[in-house]
């Protein structure tokens, strides 16, 4: 068995993000909660008792809050069901949370060597402790046993893919701490119960929907995707900034070469979309671009939605 629980399904930022106004964000801010999104994670589990979550966003706090199956057990005074973090991307979104898992549990982040760098040579991450917190290099198309803190075997294998993609936007322009070439800033997983033989996908960052790609993804029973802007252009329309989509390495929703457009001919049973900008008009329940978008068959999931497979 395979458990899944949508921690964060908004883009860096979150909706509302705290110093917009957009059409998005407004509405977030007056209808409840129904429109809220924190910043893109989500936690697995094969025996609903340990749990890994996939990057460590700024919310991350608000996110275990919200969430019991990440509580610390009955009757523990220190404890916590988290036994690893695993990094896509060395973005804000993707890292940030890792600050606030400083009070002395033991766990493992997995991460490609470029985004270890990052870590290294930011010193504020020192505070993880590497007595408690192991630090755990990743390869590209290398899968891997994550594992439990006492060192026990989890029974699921992850597997990073390379996807196309970019830096984090705070190295641009400067020297990349992991060195300048090659893959690694950017990273899809795959992540399986062995025993079960159930597995999803993870691509919440993705520049470009190549056919290698498609042909990985094919069949899977779950896939969580880049869903960050609607049309490559919407931000500096809306006159929210200047960047694009794909400046930021995300493909967008629409348009032929769009996820939706270039996805739809796969054999998917669950598609979700995850990393949603409050630029993003699918967020809006009752906007055409969610319509369309539900129409193709993809779900624009709430915080706090959970699939078991
Ligand atoms: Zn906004």
């Amino acid at each position: 068995m395979l458990r899944v629980v949508v921690l964060g399904a908004g883009a860096g930022g979150g909706v509302p993000q705290w110093n917009c106004g957009c059409e998005g964000c407004r509405a977030a801010r007056s209808d409840g909660h129904e429109l809220q999104r924190t910043q893109a994670s989500v936690a697995f589990s094969g025996d609903g008792e340990h749990w890994f979550l996939i990057n460590a966003s700024p919310d991350l706090r608000q996110q275990l809050n919200a969430t019991p199956q990440l509580h610390p057990k009955a009757g523990a005074l220190r404890h916590t069901p988290i036994a690893g973090v695993i990094l896509t991307n060395g973005e804000v979104d993707a890292v940030a949370g890792l600050l606030s898992m400083r009070e002395g549990s033991p766990f493992t982040v997995y991460a490609h060597e470029k985004v270890l760098a990052i870590l290294a040579s930011n010193s504020i991450f020192n505070v993880l402790n590497e007595k408690n917190v192991r630090r755990q290099p990743i390869g590209v198309s290398e899968p891997f046993e994550p594992r439990l803190p006492d060192g026990a075997r989890s029974g699921l294998e992850v597997l990073p893919f390379a996807v196309p993609g970019k830096s984090a936007w705070y190295l641009e322009g400067k020297m990349h701490p992991g060195g300048g070439s090659g893959d690694g800033d950017t990273l899809g997983l795959k992540i399986t119960d062995k025993a079960a033989g159930k597995f999803f996908y993870f691509i919440a960052a993705c520049a470009e929907v190549t056919d290698a790609l498609k042909a990985e993804i094919d069949g899977a029973a779950l896939v969580f995707f880049d869903g960050t802007v609607w049309r490559d252009d919407e931000m500096i329309r809306a006159g929210l900034g200047h960047k694009t989509g794909k400046s930021m390495g995300h493909v967008a929703m629409s348009g032929e070469d769009g996820a939706i457009a270039r996805l739809a001919d796969l054999n998917i049973d669950r598609k979700l979309f995850l990393h949603i900008n409050n630029s993003n008009p699918a967020l809006l329940p009752d906007s055409p671009e969610r319509k369309i978008t539900e129409e193709a068959g993809w779900q624009i999931p709430a915080d706090g939605t959970e699939i078991v497979l």
